[in-house]
C-alpha cells in the first residue's frame, strides 16, 4: 500500500539544476539532492515501482550508472532480481553489445548474453531520459535476450529531447515521474 505522505513530496523541487555542467549550455539535473533525502528517495522508488505491482515483473534492469541506484531499489520492491546493463569492457562473461551515437562519437552498452531469457518480463530503470539514444541501446539488448519488456520507468523527463516518445515509438510503454521542460 503506497504511504500518501510520500505521494504529496514535491519531487521535482528537491532535484538540483546545476546551469552549464558538464559543458554551457546544459541544464544538469542533479538527482545526489534527492538521493541524500530519504522521505524523497522513498518516494520516488514507490512511485516507479508502483505501477509494475501486479505486471508479472521477473526483473529490473538499470543502466550504468545511476540507473543502478533506481533500479536496484525498484527490484527490491517488486520481489526481483536486478539486471545491469554496463558500460563496454566491465561485465566479465559472455556479453551482449550495442553501441548507440553520443552528441561527439559512440559509446557501447553491454549485458551478459544469460540475463535474462523468454521466461522473463523486464522493467527498464533510469535515471533520466534526454534524448533516448541510452534508453535504445538498452531496449535493444533487452529484446536480443527474447525476455518481454514490460516497460521503461525514469525518474525524469526532458521532453523537448523528445527521447520517451522515441522509445514509445518502439512499442515500450514509457512512465516517467518529474518533467523539466
Ligand atoms: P540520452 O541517451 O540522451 O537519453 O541521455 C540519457 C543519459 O544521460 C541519462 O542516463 C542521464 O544520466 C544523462 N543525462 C542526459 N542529459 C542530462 C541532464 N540534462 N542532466 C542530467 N543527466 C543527463
Amino acid at each position: 500500500m503506497p504511504d500518501q505522505r510520500l505521494e504529496m513530496i514535491d519531487l521535482k523541487s528537491i532535484i538540483r539544476t546545476v546551469p552549464d555542467f558538464p559543458k554551457p549550455g546544459i541544464q544538469y539535473r542533479d538527482i545526489t539532492t534527492l538521493l541524500a533525502d530519504p522521505a524523497a528517495l522513498k518516494a520516488a522508488v514507490e512511485q516507479l515501482a508502483a505501477p509494475y505491482r501486479d505486471t508479472g515483473v521477473t526483473a529490473v534492469a538499470g543502466i550504468d550508472a545511476r540507473g543502478f541506484i533506481f533500479g536496484t531499489a525498484v527490484a527490491i520492491e517488486l520481489g526481483v532480481g536486478f539486471i545491469p546493463v554496463r558500460k563496454a569492457g566491465k561485465l566479465p562473461f559472455d556479453t551482449l553489445e550495442q553501441d548507440y551515437a553520443l552528441e561527439y562519437g559512440t559509446d557501447t552498452l553491454q549485458i551478459h548474453a544469460d540475463a535474462a531469457s523468454e521466461d522473463d518480463t523486464v522493467l527498464l530503470v533510469d535515471d533520466l531520459i534526454a534524448t533516448g539514444g541510452t534508453a535504445e541501446a538498452a531496449i535493444s539488448l533487452l529484446k536480443r535476450t527474447g525476455c518481454n519488456l514490460v516497460g521503461a520507468a525514469f525518474l525524469v523527463d526532458l521532453p523537448d529531447l523528445g527521447g520517451a516518445d522515441r522509445v514509445r515509438s518502439q512499442d515500450v510503454p514509457v512512465k516517467t515521474l518529474v518533467a523539466f521542460e
